[in-house]
């Protein structure tokens, strides 16, 4: 059988080092075409002379110069490739069959939108390019035939409790609702006023997970959640209302699925995204993924409860989003992306992030997000909303 040629939009970051993980314990099944960065030009350097890719892309020509320099002085054959452009171009050539979508953030909707308009089989890690362009992003996976699996441990979880004939972007037969677990991130039981003073250190310090900044924070605000619920919807045919949240903070079951009959279907094991990135490769088969078993002895207790939406407005949030529709996924994914840079840099509390994402989102019209152009339009309008709301909120450093 010949062996899968696999791009990794961002090769770098944490999902990228799982995924090149579980590809190297199968290089009979698997040969990496491309490696893509942002600017971690030594990391990227180093997989290049460890996974030999076609390609290397990196975001400016700058970084480029200096990842061909490093790839030159170890004779390597890598071409190194910058800009959007060629992200696009290594999504959709026609010497790949499958493409993670692993850069965090709005910078990797147009890629994810290039593999998956190509009908490659894509493995989606980027849940803001979903959440972005839900409809179109949809409707261009039914157009062009791609085959999507999700690779968020929840919506992978979701996808193998649904029948195994189900695809995503197709509607689930005899499905009352879905519940999607939280761990409830490292602020579960903390108040308000502790959450105010809160660190960044101590936001992307995750409980169950090793993940990278951005997510961690999205993961302490709840934030994550909701983008996820969105996710759910738009993978599953699901209205907003069919999709319960429920804190589970041992992260041993990753989501339930429910029927009409009363039966509820579970996935577990232990929390590694190796798992749910090994299922997505060779689905509809199953390979090692070097996860240890779960022990149920060891595992002890799991537990449910409630998520709290007052301590954690970032989940109401985003369930408005998504009832509201159009582009307003878009801004609130925009507006938290502000949110979370600022915080990160120490320029805003964690407390007011759902705030400077409820003014923005209040101050702009609403949009219709019939095509590509106009959500790009309310993904720039919502950032600069955000950063022009920024100073009466920050902490004024
Ligand atoms: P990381 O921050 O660890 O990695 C992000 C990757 O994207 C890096 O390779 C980074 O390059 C690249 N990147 C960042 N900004 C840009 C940009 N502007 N243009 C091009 N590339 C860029 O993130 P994670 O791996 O944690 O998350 C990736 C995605 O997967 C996110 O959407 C997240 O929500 C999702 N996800 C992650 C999970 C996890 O366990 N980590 C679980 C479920 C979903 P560089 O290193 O050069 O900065
Ligand atoms: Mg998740």
């Amino acid at each position: 059988m010949p062996r899968q040629r696999i791009t990794i939009l961002g090769a770098t970051g944490s999902i990228g080092q799982s995924t090149l993980d579980v590809i190297a314990r199968h290089s009979d099944r698997y040969e990496i075409f491309a490696l893509t960065a942002h600017q971690r030009v030594d990391a990227l350097a180093a997989l290049c002379r460890q996974h030999h890719p076609r390609y290397a892309v990196v975001s400016s020509s700058d970084h480029a110069l200096k990842l061909q320099a490093l790839l030159s002085a170890d004779r390597l054959a890598t071409e190194v490739l910058c800009g959007e452009e060629a992200l696009v171009a290594v999504a959709s050539d026609a010497g790949v069959d499958t493409v993670m979508a692993a850069i965090v953030g709005a910078a990797g909707l147009l890629p994810t939108l290039a593999a998956v308009n190509a009908g490659k089989r894509v493995l989606l890690a980027n849940k803001e390019a979903l959440v972005m362009s839900g409809a179109l992003f949809m409707q261009a996976v039914n157009n062009s035939g791609a085959t999507l699996l999700p690779i968020d441990s929840e919506h992978n979880a979701i996808f193998q409790c649904l029948p195994g004939n189900f695809r995503c972007g197709s509607t689930t037969v005899n499905v009352e609702r879905i519940l999607l677990t939280a761990s409830g991130g490292p602020f579960r039981n903390w108040t308000h006023e502790a959450m105010q003073a809160a660190t960044p250190e101590q936001a992307v310090k995750h409980p169950k997970w090793s993940m990278g900044r951005k997510i961690s924070v999205d993961s302490a605000s709840l934030m994550n959640k909701g983008l996820e619920l969105i996710e759910a919807c738009w993978l599953f045919g699901m209205t907003p209302e069919r999709v319960q949240v429920v804190v589970h903070p041992e992260s041993i079951i990753h989501s339930l699925v429910q029927y009409v009959d009363g039966s509820t279907m579970a996935q577990l094991g232990n929390p590694d995204m190796r798992t749910p990135i090994a299922l997505g490769l060779a689905w509809p088969e199953r390979i090692p993924a070097g996860v240890p078993p779960l022990d149920l002895f060891t595992t002890g207790g799991l537990h449910f409860e409630a998520p709290d939406e007052v301590r954690f407005p970032c989940l109401r949030l985003a369930r408005e989003a998504m009832q509201a529709g159009g582009c307003v996924p878009a801004m609130l994914n925009a507006a938290n992306e502000v949110a979370v840079a600022a915080f990160l840099d120490g320029k805003l509390r964690f407390t007011d992030i759902p705030v400077l994402i409820e003014r923005t989102l209040t101050e702009l019209p609403m949009m219709a997000a019939l095509e590509l152009s106009t959500i790009l339009a309310a993904d720039r309008s919502a950032r600069e909303q955000a950063i022009r709301l920024l100073p009466a909120l920050g902490r004024g450093c």
